[in-house]
C-alpha cells in the first residue's frame, strides 16, 4: 500500500494545502541570504586560509569528526570546504544524522581522486570495496551508500563542485532515494529532457542512474544559483541543456525549474 509511503513524503518534503510542493520557508531563505553573500565572497577574495578556517570550524559544529580532511594546504581542499558550508544548515543537519548512523560514516577530504582519499584516511576497505569496478580506480569522488562516506577528491572534474556534488548523493541517500522515486519531481524532469535530448549524456544514463547524477548535479547547480533570476535556466545548463538553441527554451525552463522548485522543498 502507498500510505506509508507519502505518510513519509509529507515529513519529508514542505507542500502546501492543495498537496503541492511549498516554496521554502522564510528560514530557507535566510539561509539563501546567507549563502548569498558567502558566495559572493568566495568568488571576489579568493579563498584565503581565514575562510577555509572558518568554514571548516563551522562545519565541525555540525559533523564532529565525520568531516575527516587532510592536505589543508591544497586549494582545491579548501575550496571543499568552503563549498560544503556554503549549504543550507538543515541539509547539513541532516546529513550529519545520516553518517552517524553507520560506524565510520562521513566526508572525507583529502588531494587527488577518490581512491587517493581512500587511502590517505587509512580506509582500506573501501579501496577493496571500490577497486574491482570499472570507476572505482578513477572516480574523482565517490559515494559509498552502504558505509555512508562521502569521498572528495580535489582534480578538477569540470564539475562546479565535487564536494556538494557527493554531498549531495548522500543527501539524496539521507532522505530516502527522492532521485528514484517516480512520484517525485527528479524523476519525471529527467526523463522528459532525456525524451527531448537536453541532457550532457552522463545525466540522462538509463534505470535511475541519470536521476541520480541529475539530483547531485543539480543540487550544485541550485547551490550556485538559487539567488539568480535565471536559476532554472542556469541549473538546466549546468546539466548539459543547449544554450540559445531555438525550439528547446520551454523544455530547458521546464527541467530546471522542475529541479528547482524541488530542492527547494528538501528539509
Ligand atoms: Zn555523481
Amino acid at each position: 500500500m502507498a500510505r506509508p509511503k507519502l505518510a513519509h513524503l509529507a515529513r519529508t518534503y514542505k507542500r502546501d494545502a492543495r498537496g503541492r510542493f511549498a516554496r521554502t520557508s522564510s528560514a530557507g531563505s535566510d539561509t539563501a541570504a546567507i549563502l548569498g553573500r558567502r558566495k559572493e565572497g568566495r568568488h571576489r577574495a579568493g579563498r584565503t586560509p581565514h575562510e577555509y578556517e572558518q568554514a571548516e570550524q563551522r562545519l565541525r559544529a555540525v559533523y564532529g569528526d565525520r568531516l575527516r580532511v587532510k592536505d589543508r594546504d591544497d586549494p582545491a581542499v579548501q575550496k571543499a570546504l568552503i563549498d560544503l558550508d556554503a549549504m543550507p544548515e538543515d541539509h547539513k543537519r541532516r546529513l550529519a544524522r545520516h553518517f552517524a548512523g553507520v560506524e565510520g560514516g562521513g566526508l572525507l577530504i583529502a588531494k587527488g581522486r577518490a581512491i587517493d582519499v581512500y587511502k590517505a584516511h587509512g580506509r582500506q576497505d573501501l579501496i577493496d570495496q571500490v577497486w574491482g569496478h570499472r570507476d572505482g580506480q578513477i572516480a574523482l569522488g565517490m559515494y559509498t551508500s552502504r558505509t555512508r562516506v562521502a569521498a572528495i577528491g580535489t582534480i578538477d572534474g569540470g564539475g562546479a563542485s565535487t564536494a556538494q556534488h557527493e554531498a549531495a548523493h548522500a543527501l539524496d541517500h539521507a532522505l530516502g532515494w527522492p532521485s528514484q522515486n517516480r512520484k517525485l519531481p527528479v524523476w519525471p524532469a529527467v526523463k522528459q529532457a532525456r525524451w527531448h535530448d537536453i541532457l550532457h549524456w552522463y545525466f540522462a544514463q538509463e534505470h535511475g542512474k541519470g536521476q541520480q547524477e541529475s539530483f547531485a548535479e543539480g543540487y550544485v547547480q541550485w547551490n550556485k544559483h538559487r539567488d539568480d533570476p535565471n536559476r532554472n535556466r542556469k541549473i538546466a545548463e549546468g546539466l548539459g541543456a543547449p544554450n540559445g538553441k531555438t525550439g528547446y527554451d520551454a523544455e530547458v525552463e521546464r527541467l530546471g525549474r522542475r529541479l528547482s522548485e524541488f530542492f527547494d522543498t528538501l528539509v
